[in-house]
């Protein structure tokens, strides 16, 4: 059997959502012009994806308008490096030793692999782009999709789901739900699914989750 990517992480992930450990998630367009720090922790599985951490959270950057090489302007590397083009997204804090408490507050901004490196952790990264998004609800180390799937939505379920090597989610309807057994098919037009976890959302004062359905190897 081949092996699923981040398949300890989404259990991980599942668990805390279990425990109501789990909050929901929010990505706001700001502008901000003080000096950021690494945030240390933020690494995307560094081991399997060397150079590459963090590029997945590239994407929500875009979605928001936001596409523009590395910010950084000090700390330059000498010409021949990485900076400033092949830019992911670098989650930056304004607390010089890059700590983040679980569920808080950071912000995600353009970085390049370079500055994005943990050999640059502490240092104070002075940038004249300020427009960068203020993340709440992040938690250290979680996979782009499921901080994704925690955004706001109004739609009540979610389905976090594995194709082609990565793990993708999709907001769907009550009647999408109840028929997401007879229908999984159709969530992929490049292969069959065959792990998916169905989670509900539901409001009170405060956004919850839960797992309702899982087909996790192990689980
Ligand atoms: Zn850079």
């Amino acid at each position: 059997m081949n092996e699923i990517k981040h398949l300890e992480r989404i259990k991980t992930f599942l668990h805390e959502l279990e425990a109501g450990r789990i909050q929901s998630t929010g990505a706001t367009v700001v502008d901000f012009a003080g000096v950021l720090y690494n945030v240390d922790g933020s690494s995307d599985d560094p081991k399997r994806i060397p150079d590459h951490n963090g590029e997945n959270w590239k994407p929500l950057l875009v979605a928001f308008g936001i596409d523009h090489d590395c910010y950084v302007t000090n700390a330059v590397p000498a010409p021949g490096a990485s900076h400033p083009a092949g830019w992911l997204g670098g989650h930056m804090t304004t607390n010089a030793n890059g700590q983040v408490a679980n569920g808080g507050t950071c912000y995600l901004m353009p970085l390049c692999s370079w500055h994005n490196s943990t050999s640059r952790n502490g240092v104070a990264f002075a940038h004249t782009e300020t427009r960068m998004l203020e993340l709440t609800g992040y938690n250290l180390g979680e996979l782009p999709v499921t901080f994704a799937l925690r955004l706001p939505s109004e739609m009540p379920f979610a389905v976090l789901f594995y194709e082609n090597d990565e793990w993708k989610f999709k907001n769907i309807s009550h009647n999408e739900a109840i028929k997401l057994k007879s229908s999984v098919h159709k969530l992929s037009s490049i292969q069959p699914v065959e792990h998916y976890v169905l989670i509900e959302r539901k409001w009170d004062d405060r956004t919850t989750y839960h797992a309702l359905a899982s087909t996790l190897p192990g689980a």
